[in-house]
């Protein structure tokens, strides 16, 4: 039966991964899809090991895992992961990628660290000012140095990194993070089997007076990006956790600096910590103000559309993927309004009426069918038989064409 799906918009994330090739973008999401599987979906208790059998068997055919967009529930947050081509081929792909994504984890080969097409991505990522974590990945590795990538993302990317975690050991005895946030130790000893959490412990005395180094450097860092947390660094007060991770938040938001974390998904160590970051520091859809537009027959004639399901429905078609079962699906972002299966809606561009055939929320080992999304959510359709990748589906009576989203400096609340 279908359902209709009415989130709170601020539990919401849309996310895209970006990484070079090989970096670990699908084992991480692997991970993702693995940890949030496991997670209770308001009290629907989910099989971590049904989720994996079924990943199994999707290599096994060789298809890939995600598809345009992959719905996952973390910690009462419904992520939407957006596929975003790793590949330079892809350049187009990605570009439209980022206009439906709110916020992006770009994830590092902690050996290599940032490669040619991290770069690529990262700069059209400037472009559209989109709010970004990173995580180095890999640490396990020989030849990992998670310190000489942080050197690189200021040298290669030119961006403001805020290092959050320091590893704790390195190559095969990397164990676990230093979280300079809350002051302690995040653990995981030996091989970690597959949903095994990590242990909170003291931070090892070794590590102490970097912990010290970094904790102040991270103040430094958000001061000079934040005001609230300036004016409290000056006066000498100490920030509480909540304080400093809502100054982490605003100033991600802001695109004024990125959080770093740190890891191995392949070993499944860092990947709780960072899905816990992407709830906390990046953006839901109703921190990006609005999406501007314009009118039909006019260009000169900005019309902006609100995040919000009173507003008329607006959306962006961004992908269109040929599924094995359900035959042409077109992934559409709903900026505005309610998008209902069964409706009329106009293609702006064509200027043709199409109906909405079904809708569909993908996860990552089923497919759910829908009656109505609202605002801030992805979805892929059926029946759009007109529609192209790129194109505006709107309210007749209330017609839009849609352009790149901006991100303004978001007003944010604290809880
Ligand atoms: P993608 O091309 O970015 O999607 O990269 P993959 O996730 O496919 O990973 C590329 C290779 O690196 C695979 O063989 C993974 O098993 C391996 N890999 C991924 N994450 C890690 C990690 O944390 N440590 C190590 N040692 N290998 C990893």
């Amino acid at each position: 039966m279908a359902v209709d799906i009415t989130t709170d918009l601020k539990k919401v994330r849309n996310i895209g991964i970006m990484a070079h090739i090989d970096a670990g973008k699908t084992t991480t999401t692997e991970r993702i899809l693995f940890y949030t599987g496991i997670t209770y979906k308001i009290g629907e208790v989910h099989e971590g090991a049904a989720v994996m059998d079924w990943m199994e068997q999707e290599q096994e055919r060789g298809i890939t895992i995600t598809s345009a967009a992959t719905t996952c529930w973390w910690k009462d947050h419904q992520i939407n992961i957006i596929d975003t081509p790793g590949h330079v081929d892809f350049t187009a792909e990605v570009e439209r990628s980022l206009r439906v994504l709110d916020g992006a984890v770009a994830v590092y080969d902690g050996v290599a660290g940032v490669e040619p097409q991290t770069m690529t991505v990262w700069r059209q990522a400037n472009k559209y000012s989109v709010p970004r974590m990173c995580f180095v990945n890999k640490l396990d590795r020989t030849g990992a140095d998670f310190f000489r990538c942080v050197d690189m993302m200021v040298e290669r990317l030119n961006s403001t990194p805020l290092v959050l975690q320091l590893p704790i050991g390195n190559e095969a005895d990397f164990i676990g993070v230093v979280d300079l946030v809350g002051m302690r130790a995040l653990t995981w000893r030996g091989e970690t089997t597959m949903g095994e959490d990590y242990e909170v412990e003291e931070i090892p005395a070794e590590l102490a007076a970097q912990a010290e180094e970094y904790r102040e450097k991270l103040l430094e860092t958000l001061a000079e990006a934040d005001d609230d947390v300036m004016e409290k660094y000056l006066e000498g007060e100490e920030l509480s956790v909540e304080e400093l991770e809502a100054g982490i938040r605003r100033a991600t938001l802001a695109d004024k600096l990125n959080p770093v974390l740190c890891g191995t998904a392949f070993k499944n160590k860092g990947v709780q910590p960072l899905l816990d970051a992407v709830v906390k520091y990046l953006p839901s859809p109703i921190d990006v103000e609005g999406i501007t537009g314009h009118a039909v027959n006019d260009e000169e004639k900005e019309i902006v559309r609100k995040p919000s399901d009173d507003e008329p429905f607006s959306g962006l078609a961004y992908k269109i993927a040929a599924d094995p079962h359900l035959g042409k699906l077109i992934y559409v972002r709903v900026y505005s309004g309610k998008l209902e299966a069964g409706t009329s809606v106009l293609n702006s561009v064509t200027g043709r009426k199409e109906r909405i055939g079904k809708v569909y929320q993908m996860h990552a080992n089923k497919r759910e069918e829908i009656g109505s999304v609202g605002a801030g959510q992805i979805v892929a359709v059926m029946g759009l038989k007109d529609t192209k990748t790129g194109h505006t589906l709107c309210d007749a009576s209330n017609p839009v064409i849609l352009e790149s989203m901006t991100f303004p400096a978001p007003v944010i609340e604290v809880a």
